[in-house]
């Protein structure tokens, strides 16, 4: 199985849900790592379970704060991480913070939409751009030609709820319009990414994890986040240059945008 060897790896919402079973399973493989690991409240409740994990993997797990809605937030992370950084830079990179928001044509609130376009598009954009030195650092230290997760990547966690093309099985992406429009964005976001990291050999992809029971998935999804990530992280271990700005599910299958 392809594993993640990523060095040095920065994940965005890591302190429940989806971000925080993916730092518990990158701990279980034994690859030398640093995991950073964001959140918007380190301090706070929600965060116990990261805390705990940080307490007991001192050396592998560094706790930040990255409000995802917050542009000087996420600058300071940047400054944060890269003064941790050593001269290898940053391999990986997980837009994986998000937040979801119902409604229908007849329904949508504009706050709502406001809401989710600027923590689901406007924050990762600013998160690509603050970080992209420490990506062109690893890229150029990696000496290996080609495209890696283990060089240098953004994942961009999106859903299948922003494509456009894909028929919703269960009318999902009607139902939670202020999101599948926000995940629209993200997967665009990825498309024009991907071209402009090309030149550095960055690779850049958009990932579903499948629907999982989390508090944005809900009780009913069939999958854990257990069985999700581990098919994510296979996935993004085994990614080349031939899915370089493409989208796929946690199963490796190929999502139309
Ligand atoms: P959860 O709701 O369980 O977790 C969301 C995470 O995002 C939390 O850590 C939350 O932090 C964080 N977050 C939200 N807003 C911000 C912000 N402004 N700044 C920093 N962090 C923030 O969701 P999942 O784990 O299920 O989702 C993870 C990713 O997977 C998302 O991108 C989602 O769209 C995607 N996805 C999930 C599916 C599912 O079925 N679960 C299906 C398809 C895609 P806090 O505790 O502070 O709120």
């Amino acid at each position: 199985m392809a594993a993640v060897k990523a060095c040095n790896i920065l994940i965005t919402g890591a302190n429940r849900g989806l971000g925080l079973e993916t730092v518990k399973q990158l701990l279980e493989n034994s690859c030398q790592k640093h995991i950073f690991a964001t959140c918007r409240d380190p301090d706070g409740p929600k965060s116990e379970a990261l805390r705990e994990l940080a307490r007991k993997h001192p050396s592998v797990i560094t706790i930040i704060r990255l409000d995802v809605d917050d542009p000087c937030s996420i600058k300071e992370s940047a400054k944060k991480v890269g003064s941790l950084l050593g001269n290898n830079g940053l391999n990986l990179l997980v837009n994986n913070a998000a937040i979801v928001a119902r409604g229908t044509i007849h329904t949508s609130r504009v706050e709502d939409m406001k809401n989710t376009f600027n923590t689901n598009v406007i924050g990762p954009l600013l998160i690509i751009r603050e970080y992209l030195q420490y990506l062109q650092t690893a890229a150029k230290a990696s000496g290996t030609p080609g495209m890696s997760c283990n060089k240098a990547a953004v994942i961009n966690i999106s859903s299948v709820a922003g494509s456009m093309t894909r028929k919703p099985s269960n009318h999902i992406q009607s139902t939670v319009l202020p999101y599948s429009m926000s995940k629209a964005g993200f997967n665009t976001l990825t498309v024009l990414a991907a071209e402009e990291l090309k030149a550095d050999e960055i690779l850049c992809m958009a990932l579903h994890p499948g629907w999982v029971k989390t508090e944005l998935g809900g009780e009913k999804a069939p999958l854990e986040p257990k069985e999700s990530v581990e098919g994510m992280l296979r996935v993004i271990g085994s990614l080349t240059e031939k899915q370089h700005g493409g989208f796929l599910d946690y199963t490796g299958e190929t999502i139309p945008w």
